[in-house]
């Protein structure tokens, strides 16, 4: 029997005007396990949005995980009202 092992990850956008499910392949999930970036929680489109919205300042921040406390590189910074997890973290957040 072979299986696919690596099946592409289904997510939902949390834009809570969009809540679109997208997908995560993966050849960009590897892009953001290599940034040590959590994968993203808003689809292609509302994330293209917000990069346009911050195009002249596509800074990353250095934050601290809100699980584990390791330090990791976020788009959001730490003052941000946002739960960021680091990619461990977020996978064992979903599981
Ligand atoms: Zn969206
Ligand atoms: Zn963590």
């Amino acid at each position: 029997m072979s299986t696919a092992t690596h099946e592409p990850t289904s997510l939902v956008c949390q834009n809570t005007e969009c809540k679109k499910e997208f997908i995560v392949i993966a050849s960009e999930e590897k892009f953001y396990a290599n940034k040590h970036l959590p994968l993203p929680d808003h689809c292609p489109a509302c994330r293209h949005r917000q990069r346009m919205a911050l195009r002249s300042e596509r800074q990353l921040y250095r934050r601290t995980c809100d699980k584990c406390k390791k330090s990791i590189l976020s788009v959001y910074p730490q003052e941000a009202p946002y739960v960021v997890y680091c990619h461990t973290c977020f996978w064992e957040n979903i599981e």
